[in-house]
């Protein structure tokens, strides 16, 4: 693990099975599986791989049930810390809690199921299930899925809009006398994600901080995204447990973590690089997990990067999604969004959809209303 010198954030310790978060503990490394969880061969050596490059924690999606019974027989095939995503499908904690070593929910995704719950009843019943089985928890707030009532509180802030919601989730464990959960913040933006979190240490700097720029996308600018943002952060003494999420193909996937020491050990020894402005054009796109819908995503992503460069001056931004679960929110803030479907490409502009299209045509109609866009003076 790597060694901070700079002062860190005074915050309490959470332990995740044998990795420690906050409490002065070297700063953790984490990354995701983007295998289908339910492939317990697949998942496992992913895990596996990822853990000899040096992850402390791997995460990995659970959708349904199968999902979710793959993970006693993942949890036999690795040492490494698991943390378990469970996306829209709370109620999977309880069978997948006895085998892994952290939670993580979106206060965005609790209203999807059992909406006559409160959302009070439903962080205490994952706080009692957390506890049951020594788990932690992490609060994942992200700017595409913000739960709809911070959202109308703050249409102007989205920085705002998040950080309240974390806070609020804070408040709620704090009462349920929950203390082993830590938070994120995330933004494709790193302007954004500084933000959020600065705000947040401010008002809560005892609440370890799970730092990542979510969609970061293709290397090289995925990484300089994530190094501004977590030079900004870490810097001063904010953050405790990092992802580097990038868009790889999945035999390269361990390079998020060789990617997120190298930052951290930059930081550590005061290596700040120059960093380019954000300006022109900006293509985000998913780390991918195992939700992705078709194994083009990845080319996708590239042959997007590779179409466009042509537009590099113009100040516009093209988002790359791997599913229909995500795709449609996490592309809202985008000029032109594109989700994959198992055997289509949807596409938007702004918040205009304009249809699937097949992985073959979806480049040439991006192009179109890309010059449309940039024809604008
Ligand atoms: S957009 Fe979909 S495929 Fe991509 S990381 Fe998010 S959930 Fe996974």
């Amino acid at each position: 693990m790597a060694s901070l010198a700079a002062p860190r954030n005074p915050t309490r310790e959470v332990r995740a099975g044998p990795v420690r978060i906050g409490g002065g503990s070297p700063v953790s490394v984490q990354s995701m599986c983007a295998t289908r969880t339910r492939d317990v061969d697949a998942t496992a050596r992913q895990a596996e791989q990822l853990r000899a490059a040096g992850a402390d924690l791997v995460r990995v999606a659970v959708d349904n049930k199968r999902d979710a019974q793959a993970l006693a027989a993942i949890r036999e095939r690795t040492d490494v810390a698991l943390v378990v995503d469970l996306q829209e499908h709370y109620r999977l904690a309880e069978s997948v809690a006895p085998h892994v070593d952290k939670l993580r929910y979106n206060p965005g995704h609790l209203h999807h199921h059992e909406r006559k719950r409160s959302i009070r009843d439903k962080v205490a019943w994952l706080a009692e299930v957390a506890a049951t089985n020594d788990c932690a928890l992490r609060v994942g707030v992200n700017c595409g899925s913000v739960a709809p009532e911070y959202d109308e509180k703050f249409p102007e802030d989205s920085v705002g809009a998040m950080v309240a919601c974390a806070l609020d989730h804070c408040a709620l464990l704090d009462d349920l006398g929950f203390a082993s959960y830590v938070v994120s913040l995330k933004d494709s933006d790193p302007g954004k994600v500084i933000d959020a979190n600065l705000r947040f240490a401010e008002q809560r700097p005892d609440v370890p901080l799970h730092l990542g720029v979510t969609e970061a996308g293709l290397l090289p600018m995925g990484e300089i995204k994530t190094r501004i943002a977590f030079e900004q952060l870490i810097s001063r003494g904010v953050g405790d447990t990092i992802r580097v999420s990038l868009t790889l193909p999945n035999d390269r996937k361990h390079e998020e973590v060789s990617v997120g020491r190298a930052i951290l050990e930059d930081i550590r020894a005061g290596r700040f690089r120059s960093v380019p402005p954000l300006a022109g054009l900006n293509i985000i796109s998913c780390p991918s997990c195992s939700r992705v819908e078709n194994d083009a995503f990845v080319e996708l992503a590239e042959k997007v990067r590779e179409l466009t460069r042509y537009a590099a001056e113009h100040d516009v931004t093209i988002a790359v999604m791997g599913c229909r679960v995500n795709g449609p929110g996490e592309t809202d803030d985008a000029d032109l969004g594109l989700w994959c479907g198992p055997r289509t490409v949807n596409l938007k502009r702004g918040t205009e959809r304009l249809g699937a299209f097949g992985y073959d045509e979806v480049l040439d109609r991006l192009r179109q209303e890309l010059d449309r866009i940039i024809a604008v003076p």
